[in-house]
């Protein structure tokens, strides 16, 4: 049945079911496809799995002119770097566990299962060893989420709580840097336990989004964790050495945030921010700002003058209640209090000129009124 290639075989019936009219099939012949979807997907990754093991083990990348087995993929399957390296060890790992590669391909434990248990003899590669079979045997009945648990209490009865903990003590940690073009790069590792509490906060701190909100879950943790950072800043009792609460400062001449070319505008740490950041940052004065004047004098210290006086403050949370973009709901502790007209630009601190918007909607607000004069969707 098969000409050439078997593989072309499988693709070919493929190719018949995406040329097939979806309307005209049934609810449960649909159904039956995902499952079998996920069945077939499972068996091409376990045999690819089982063929990137042996291409490797006869020198396959090197007698085709790469110099790996990851550049191999990289270049002929025009694959990412990073999904190329963990299929490879993923590859390498499945070689040395033949339970595990068996009854992914005869289809007994789930892809999801099968990787669990080859991550968990990537963690303690000798006792899994003597285990495999029958840990393939305990997890075969049990659900994703069961496997995962119980594959955790094995590996922490083997690795002995206390030897365990003391890795991931260890291994905890978080770095910040900031890239060339400005960006910032967060990343590393957290105890299960601080994990337990930053997805807590994470599920308090991300509403679900509300109609229109094209953001990704990634870009909504991002912006949760900014409003987290200058809610502490704006509120926390936190002091600085000196009695000065830190902040996030910007510097700039009032041509900048008229923007106009060739004006100043950093961050109080001396990167360059963008005009348009600046404008919105500068909006409100939940942000230190220092304007200088034409001549380099200092005309407004952030929360000295044209500060937003509190009372004004309240009666404008009483009045908008929430964000006033329409359909959003944040509340004000998470919001800004937008000038519709910036003050920048002549625009009073007056309640007719003050709406507020939450963090995300005052950027897109900014952004889509590069003038920053009309007024916001309100509710
Ligand atoms: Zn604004
Ligand atoms: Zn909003």
């Amino acid at each position: 049945m098969f000409e050439g290639n078997e593989m072309s075989g499988l693709r070919s019936a493929l190719e018949e079911w995406a040329a097939q009219d979806l309307s005209e099939v049934g609810l449960d012949e649909l159904a039956d496809d995902l499952v079998e979807l996920e069945l077939t997907s499972g068996l091409l990754e376990s045999e690819r799995a089982r063929r990137l093991s042996q291409f490797d083990s006869v020198a396959g990348p090197g007698r085709q002119g790469y110099p790996s087995l990851t550049a191999f993929l990289i270049h002929r399957c025009r694959m990412a770097a990073g999904r190329a390296r963990r299929l490879v060890g993923l590859a390498h790992t499945a070689a040395r566990c033949p339970s595990v590669q068996q009854a992914w391909t005869d289809q007994r434990i789930s892809t999801d299962q099968a990787h669990r248990l080859l991550e968990t003899s990537d963690a303690a590669p000798g006792p899994f060893g003597d285990a495999e079979a029958r840990l393939v045997g305990i997890i075969e009945p049990l659900t994703a989420s069961e496997t995962r648990r119980a594959l955790q209490y094995w590996h922490q009865s083997v690795a002995g709580g206390d030897e365990s903990e003391l890795e991931h003590e260890a291994r905890r940690g978080l770095s910040l840097s900031r890239t060339i073009d400005g960006m910032g790069r967060l990343d590393g590792w957290t105890t299960p336990s601080a994990y337990e509490s930053l997805r807590a906060m994470f599920d308090a701190l991300m509403p679900p989004p509300t109609q229109g909100d094209i953001r990704t879950a990634r870009q909504r943790r991002h912006d949760a964790l900014e409003d987290l950072a200058r809610d502490y800043l704006d509120r926390g009792d936190v002091r600085q050495v000196g009695g000065e609460r830190p902040h996030v400062n910007v510097i700039a001449d009032l041509e900048a945030l008229q923007g106009i070319a060739g004006g100043r505008h950093e961050f109080g740490s001396g990167e360059v921010v963008t005009v348009q950041t600046l404008r919105t940052l500068a909006c409100d004065s939940s942000v230190s700002r220092i304007v200088l004047g034409p001549k380099s004098e200092v005309i407004d210290v952030g929360r000295r003058t044209r500060v937003i006086p509190a009372a004004l403050r309240r009666a404008i949370i009483a009045r908008d209640r929430h964000c006033t973009w329409r359909g959003c709901d944040r509340g004000p502790r998470w919001c800004d209090v937008h000038h519709l007209t910036h003050w920048a630009d002549g625009g009073g601190t007056e309640p007719d000129n003050l709406a507020l918007l939450c963090r995300y909607h005052h950027t897109l607000t900014h952004r889509a009124q590069g003038s920053n004069r009309g007024p916001p969707v309100r509710s």
